[in-house]
């Protein structure tokens, strides 16, 4: 199973971009915000302790990710390949993800980094606030927020492929498809 990560501030086009490229090529895409949102929705306990964090911008808690996100693992050990969107966002879940997929044998092939300007990154999700309604784009203080999360604990994460030499970067700026054309053409298995 191939297994990629898509990397990058909110706003950065990681769900846009995951989406095109899981349906060009039969991947999963796996989108850990998606599926705290379905959480949120059909109120389960996870998705009670999971909007807490959300509406105000902040990380959900690592224990609560990380089970979340190695059933699926486990669910989709025998298909073609998965896009993880959103997911590591910490250092101790990129340890997480890795111990997981090592008993498998497996092991992530490459992180995608859209690299997009702060500035960008506000103009998209107050555009997107419009369009789908998210509380947590539509408020200026929790989308500084989101960004300095950002910053502060999943930026680390960079070096953490950098070392493992996985970490390839795009510039995530300009039109949607030629963007999709930079990843399609660094992405080592395509
Ligand atoms: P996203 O849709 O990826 O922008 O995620 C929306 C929100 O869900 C984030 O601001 C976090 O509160 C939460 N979230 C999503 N993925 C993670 C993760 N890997 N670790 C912690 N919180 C997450």
């Amino acid at each position: 199973m191939k297994i990629l990560i898509f990397f990058g501030a909110p706003g950065a086009g990681k769900g846009t971009q995951a989406k095109k490229l899981a349906a060009k090529y039969n991947l999963t895409h796996l989108s850990t915000g998606d599926m705290l949102r379905e959480k949120i929705k059909q109120k389960t306990e996870l998705g009670l302790i999971a909007k807490k964090y959300m509406d105000k911008g902040n990380l959900v808690p690592d224990d609560v990710i990380i089970g979340m996100v190695r059933n699926f693992i486990t669910a989709l050990r025998n298909t073609d390949g998965v896009i993880l969107d959103g997911f590591p966002r910490t250092i101790p879940q990129a340890e997480a993800l890795d111990a997981e997929l090592k008993l498998y044998d497996l092991e992530v092939c490459d992180v995608v980094f859209l690299d997009v300007e702060k500035q960008t990154l506000i103009d998209r999700l107050s555009k997107r606030a419009e369009i789908e309604n998210r509380k947590d784009d539509s408020d200026i203080s929790i989308v500084e927020n989101r960004i300095n999360v950002y910053n502060q604990k999943t930026a680390p994460v960079i070096s953490y492929y950098e070392k493992q030499n996985k970490l390839k970067k795009v510039k995530g700026e300009g039109e949607i498809d030629d963007i999709f054309n930079s990843i399609v053409n660094i992405i080592s298995f395509l």
